[in-house]
């Protein structure tokens, strides 16, 4: 965002506002505590703030301050199309394509509200009056910061905004390790720390959560792991019997496509898991060095997100969907082998 935005957007924001945040479908650390980091700040204000998520989140995320003011569009359609009718300005936080919400994408469309958006994802499109994108940012959250500070409010920034800032950033940047962390980054997470987010708890509360059976579906993953050494690729695969077995709950396989890139001499790891309810299996693709995954999703999955994180989905069954993956690898081989 330039100076004039900046100014405009200030000019908007002077006097109380209806507000409505939102942040993808299936939210994540950095989804939540993005739209959580900016309720609050916006709250200090006397805005009217809803956020609304497409549908439910983990309940490793269930700890952040001002979760249980969160509507969910799939369970609590009403207020949360009302709110979307009634609102002046709408936030979209961490994505920038309305396919991204699912079903509030035809009501986000209706809207006459002014649209901002957050985000650090590729290729965003064009709905937003006021565009923060910016694809160097470790997350959005790290941008919710930066945000706050536009607007010189960083003695606003308050334990509750801390506390769901940091954990965003945690998690999206594999707990700081992902080349998207930045000296910047880290004089964020310092700042976040000194204004009150309790690091060392937020940790536990997201990572020392897990059940007994989370902890053994890992293990059923990690037996599926196939390595396809020449294409330096590993991907795993969970079928809805197997998710069954091992009691399945939102959030359980976070992180299982990670293990894939542990391995010595892998650039690529996929997982691929049966939907529980639809019949479709979603896709998780995370790479190493330049091989862009966000152009691979792109590509052949119906999917995008970062060049080393991306997502997408497949119609086929878990056959044909390994198969053609392999065959899809091939298109990639010099490149994976370079
Ligand atoms: P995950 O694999 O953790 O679901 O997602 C990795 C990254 O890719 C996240 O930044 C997420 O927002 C993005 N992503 C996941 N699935 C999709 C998808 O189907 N379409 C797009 N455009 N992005 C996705
Ligand atoms: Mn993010």
């Amino acid at each position: 965002m330039n100076g004039t935005e900046i100014t405009d957007l200030k000019k908007i924001l002077a006097s109380p506002k209806k507000v409505v945040i939102i942040p993808h479908k299936n939210p994540d650390g950095d989804a939540i505590g993005s739209t959580l980091g900016l309720y609050h700040y916006l709250k200090e204000y006397k805005h009217d703030v809803c956020v609304i998520t497409p549908n439910d989140y983990p309940e490793f995320l269930k700890w952040m301050p001002g979760e249980n003011a969160i509507i969910k569009f799939d369970t609590q359609t009403d207020r949360a199309k009302q709110c979307i009718a009634n609102a002046e300005l709408i936030f979209t936080l961490d994505f920038n394509s309305f396919s991204r919400v699912d079903d509030m994408g035809p009501f986000l469309e209706k809207s006459n509200a002014t649209f901002v958006m957050i985000d650090h994802h590729q290729q965003p499109d064009n709905y937003a009056k006021f565009m923060y994108s910016d694809t160097s940012m470790s997350s959005t959250c790290e941008m919710v910061y930066h945000f706050i500070n536009f607007f010189d409010d960083n003695n606003k920034i308050t334990a509750d905004i801390a506390n769901c800032l940091y954990a965003g950033i945690m998690t999206d940047t594999g707990s700081f390790r992902f080349p998207s962390t930045t000296s910047t980054t880290h004089r964020v997470i310092a700042d976040l720390i000194d204004k009150g987010a309790k690091n060392a708890n937020i940790h536990q509360e997201v990572f020392d959560t897990q059940s007994l059976s989370r902890l053994h579906l890992l293990g059923c993953a990690l037996k599926n792991l196939v390595m396809l050494k020449e294409y330096h690729t590993v991907y795993i695969t969970l079928t809805k019997e197997e998710l069954q077995s091992f009691n399945y709950k939102k959030g359980d396989t976070e992180g299982f496509v990670n293990y894939g890139l542990s391995l010595k001499g892998i650039k690529f790891a996929a997982i691929f898991i049966e939907n529980q309810s639809d019949d479709y299996i979603k896709i998780s693709f995370r790479s190493k060095g330049d091989f862009s995954v966000n152009e691979f999703a792109r590509a052949h999955y119906d999917g995008g997100g970062h060049n080393n994180a991306a997502g997408g989905r497949s119609d086929d069954n878990m056959e044909d969907t390994t198969k053609k993956f392999v065959t899809i690898l091939d298109q990639y081989k010099a490149l994976l082998q370079s």
